[in-house]
């Protein structure tokens, strides 16, 4: 566990040392839980009615309100989280800019989805009653965060900056592998509330270890969506909280993918040891520690995929371990990477240099043969961290098969040249049913925050497939469309009245 608890008071770990962090911090109560969400649904029809523009200053003035946290906040999220200065700057920017993106998109407009169907008065054999739709706010979100994003998957990450752009309060439950650092990034949610004159209660936090608060705030009847990033267990839990409630809630999970990444013949006899290097590259970033690590190679045996296997091991055997996020996730990856070791349809073909029993543990490679993966199902779980699979297919059915087989994905990867492509023709549509985000030629690590990005994927990648984490689509997932029929234009809201600027389908065509 990455965080001790003596009575109410709980204390960041050293992800480094596994030393405790001072000052300790006191954990929420469920009388806590409580309270946050009753003033975040006090806070919801006042924060929902906000005009766009003041929302939209709200999301930019958090951004730079972390900002103005500086240096600190780097150094508290690296001590805690164990990754490197240079990583978690670079995630700082990426978390600023999202809150920018999301403040850009309220701005829009186009968010609200608008359509107006006018009255058809005259038509025969019934009149046309006039509609008009926008979406509104679900209502107060809870929001988990991850334990390997400390700022864009956290306190004020993508899930966050989605609810309160679409107008929901949000209640977090910060990860307690880093406290110190959602605590300052809380903080600076607050300053910006208050700057913006946003009503009491638009932003709520809790904290503290175990199961307990999570667990209330899933199940307290205000809260109306769930955003989690994290385990398969844990999400699950979440879902079945929700689903057992006297009103059940959608919740948005990411869990578990492996990221198959699918490697072409041509492409591999002209460039296998290149790709070899890069895939290596690409596993071994951040310890492994991404939701889009690439922990499954497939390809059809021959020299191309020798000299793959070769490269990649070659480069592996040179890796120094990063300290990992929490002393549970380095077991959880020991024990993993043990399992594959001890299989014995499975060889280990390299690994990293030795951990150091406290925070790092060796990156592994492995392989084995298309038939035995097919065979035990368990070669194909995610062991989240720098551990890889190389499946060894006899030809291009059998890969297909194992394709077909896989659960669903976040991501899936083909990596092919010109001559490759009518043999990869035909894996496209497989892909689309089995992952959120198909590419070519590259590494699925690395998350554009983008409006056309998908951050998702089918069951159990996520626990809805319709929806991303990532980009401003997201947005979507804390809305739902109310239609206003025959409404006088006194009671209609304001962007649903003739001439209002916000973009519009009239007829079904933008107007
Ligand atoms: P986790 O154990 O799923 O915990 C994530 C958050 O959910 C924590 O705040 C945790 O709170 C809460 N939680 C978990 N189970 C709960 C339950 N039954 N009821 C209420 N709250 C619950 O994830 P983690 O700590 O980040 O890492 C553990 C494993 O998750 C990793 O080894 C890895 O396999 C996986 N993981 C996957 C991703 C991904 O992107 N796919 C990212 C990170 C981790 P408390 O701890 O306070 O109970």
């Amino acid at each position: 566990m990455a965080y001790s608890s003596q009575q109410e008071t709980f204390h960041g770990i050293d992800a480094h040392t596994g030393e405790r962090l001072e000052p300790g911090f006191s954990a929420s109560t469920i009388d806590d839980v409580a309270a946050v969400c009753n003033a975040a649904a006090a806070a919801f029809d006042a924060y929902r009615s906000t005009d766009a523009e003041a929302r939209a200053s709200f999301l930019d003035a958090i951004g730079e309100e972390i900002m103005a946290l500086g240096d600190a906040l780097i150094e508290r999220a690296s001590r805690e989280s164990g990754l490197p200065v240079a990583r978690l700057t670079g995630e700082r920017g990426r978390t600023v800019n999202q809150l920018k993106l999301f403040a850009q998109t309220v701005r829009d407009g186009a968010w609200l989805g608008i359509r107006i169907d006018p009255a058809l008065p005259d038509r025969q054999p019934l009149p046309r009653p006039d509609l008009r739709m926008r979406k509104v706010a679900l209502g107060p979100v809870a929001v988990f965060g991850a334990s390997n994003f400390p700022l864009a998957f956290s306190t004020a990450g993508g899930d966050t900056a989605a609810a309160l752009a679409a107008g929901c309060p949000v209640v977090v439950k910060g990860h307690p592998a880093h406290p110190g650092t959602d605590m300052m990034v809380a903080d600076a949610i607050a300053k910006a509330a208050q700057r913006t004159g946003m009503p009491d209660g638009v932003f709520g936090h809790l904290r503290g270890p175990g199961n307990e608060i999570g667990a209330a705030l899933v199940s307290d009847p205000r809260i109306a969506a769930v955003g989690f990033t994290g385990s398969r267990a844990g999400g699950l839990a979440l879902v079945q909280l929700a689903n057992a409630r006297d009103v059940p809630i959608p919740v948005f999970a990411e869990m578990s993918s492996v990221n198959p990444v699918v490697l072409m013949p041509a492409a591999l006899a002209r460039r296998g040891a290149a790709l070899g290097e890069a895939f290596v590259g690409s596993l071994t970033m951040g310890a492994g520690q991404f939701c889009t690590n690439p922990g499954l190679v497939l390809a059809i045996e021959g020299p191309g995929l020798d000299s793959f296997a070769a490269a990649a091991a070659e480069k592996l055997r040179q890796h120094a371990p990063q300290p990992m996020l929490t002393s549970g996730i380095r077991k959880a990856f020991a024990a993993g990477t043990a399992s594959l070791a001890a299989n014995a349809s499975v060889t280990e073909l390299a690994a990293g240099l030795e951990g150091d029993g406290v925070a790092r543990e060796m990156a592994r490679l492995f392989s084995t043969s298309g038939a035995e993966f097919l065979a035990d199902q368990a070669l194909a779980a995610e062991v989240f961290g720098a551990s890889s699979l190389i499946v060894r297919c006899k030809d291009a059915q059998e890969l297909a098969t194992i394709l077909e087989s896989l659960e669903g994905q976040l991501t899936a990867t083909l990596h092919l040249d010109d001559a490759d492509s009518d043999a990869a023709k035909p894996l496209v549509p497989i892909l689309e049913r089995k992952a959120g985000r198909i590419l070519a030629n590259g590494w699925p690590t690395g998350v554009e925050v983008a409006h056309a990005m998908v951050h998702g994927g089918p069951f159990p990648a996520t626990s809805d497939g319709r929806s991303t984490s990532v980009g401003t689509l997201a947005i979507e997932r804390f809305l739902r469309p109310v239609c206003y029929q025959d409404l006088p234009e006194a009671l209609l809201p304001p962007m649903l009245r003739n001439g209002a600027p916000e973009p519009r389908l009239v007829d079904g065509k933008p107007a």
